[in-house]
């Protein structure tokens, strides 16, 4: 996709600090983390949400998941971590880049959803 800031990041029109590339993934650091370990791994084909996402990528999402525990522990969150997909507005998704925040720390991270009156 011409103007998706994580296409452009796949093509390197765009500098990123790069934990990890094969031909169907890339991982960096989220430029604005939010704990001591936090990367992005996202397919190198342009899936906008998980909307979006079919079984023609069954692999590449599979291998997202599947790398994660890896990622995390080559960055130091050998101690447990947590994945994230956020998708559309109500996830609260950012970038239409179908992307998986790996989080971590040396701490726990605490709850997973801010805390919330359910009606
Ligand atoms: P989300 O809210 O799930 O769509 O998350 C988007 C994430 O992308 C945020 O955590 C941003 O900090 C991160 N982000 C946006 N632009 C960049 C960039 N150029 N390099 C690395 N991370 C980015
Ligand atoms: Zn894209």
């Amino acid at each position: 996709m011409e103007n998706c800031i994580f296409c452009k990041i796949v093509r390197g029109e765009i500098p990123s600090r790069k934990v990890y590339e094969d031909d169907d993934v890339l991982a960096f650091h989220d430029i604005q983390p939010q704990a001591p370990v936090h990367v992005l791994v996202v397919p190198k084909v342009h899936i906008a949400s998980l909307y979006e996402a079919d079984m023609s990528h069954q692999a590449v999402l599979g291998k997202m998941l599947a790398l994660s525990g890896r990622l995390a522990s080559e960055q130091g969150a050998s101690d447990g971590f947590r994945t994230i997909i956020n998708t559309g507005r109500v996830g609260g998704q950012e970038v239409y880049h179908l992307h998986m925040h790996v989080f971590g720390g040396p701490e726990p991270l605490g709850r997973m959803l801010s805390k919330r009156v359910t009606p």
